[in-house]
């Protein structure tokens, strides 16, 4: 078994809503919506965080932002925020490399 719920999600072995595939990612609506529209994008490559990433995930992290691109075109998201929360004080919940596309609804800056 798999030991984080991405890699439970990834595997199939957990249900998950989602939205989006490819070889390489990904994307599934959160479970628990920070707003209207809040999707999961990440990579099915086991990386923990940002942090962890290195230059050989250089193509990695700019198809991640492209996936975005296409999600967001495909379901006519015009205005959203993208969100990686890395390490727990943070925020970052699971410990496996995820973007969120939050969408919906004003958004404050700074972020609490
Ligand atoms: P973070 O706090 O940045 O690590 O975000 C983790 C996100 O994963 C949270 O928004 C959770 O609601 C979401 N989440 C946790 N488990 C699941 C799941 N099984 N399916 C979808 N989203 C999940």
């Amino acid at each position: 078994m798999s030991d984080n719920i991405f890699l439970k999600i990834i595997n199939k072995e957990i249900p998950a809503d989602i939205l989006y595939e490819d070889k390489i990612s990904i994307a599934f609506n959160d479970v628990n919506p920070q707003a209207p529209t809040h999707i999961l994008v990440i990579p099915k490559k086991e990386i923990k965080k940002l942090s962890t990433t290195d230059l050989s995930d250089q193509d990695l992290l700019g198809h991640l932002l492209l996936v975005v691109k296409k999600i967001t075109d495909k379901y006519q998201i015009k205005d959203y925020r993208v969100v990686i929360n890395n390490g727990s004080e943070a925020g970052q919940t699971v410990f496996h490399l995820h973007l969120h596309i939050l969408a919906g609804r004003i958004f404050n800056w700074p972020p609490g």
